[in-house]
C-alpha cells in the first residue's frame, strides 16, 4: 500500500487530497483503476492493476500544503 498527495486535475477544483493505492487484491472492484477526487467527484484513469481510495485532507493541512508545497 502506498499513500501520497494528489492534486485534482479539474481546473475548477485543483484541491489536494490523500490517495491510498492498494494492489488489486484489495478494495472494491468498481474502484479498480479509477482515481476519484473526494471534493468534486471527478475521476480519472489510474493503474488498472491497482485499487484506490481517496480522502479529503484535513482543512488545516490543505492550507499548509498550499502555502509550502505549491
Ligand atoms: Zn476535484
Amino acid at each position: 500500500m502506498a499513500i501520497r498527495l494528489e492534486r485534482c486535475p479539474n481546473p475548477e477544483c485543483t484541491r489536494q487530497y490523500i490517495l491510498e493505492q492498494f494492489s488489486s487484491a484489495f478494495g472494491d472492484k468498481k474502484e479498480r483503476g479509477r482515481i476519484r477526487c473526494p471534493y468534486c467527484g471527478g475521476s480519472r484513469e489510474g493503474n488498472a492493476a491497482s485499487a484506490y481510495r481517496s480522502r479529503p485532507l484535513p482543512a488545516h493541512f490543505e492550507e499548509w500544503t498550499d502555502l509550502y508545497l505549491s
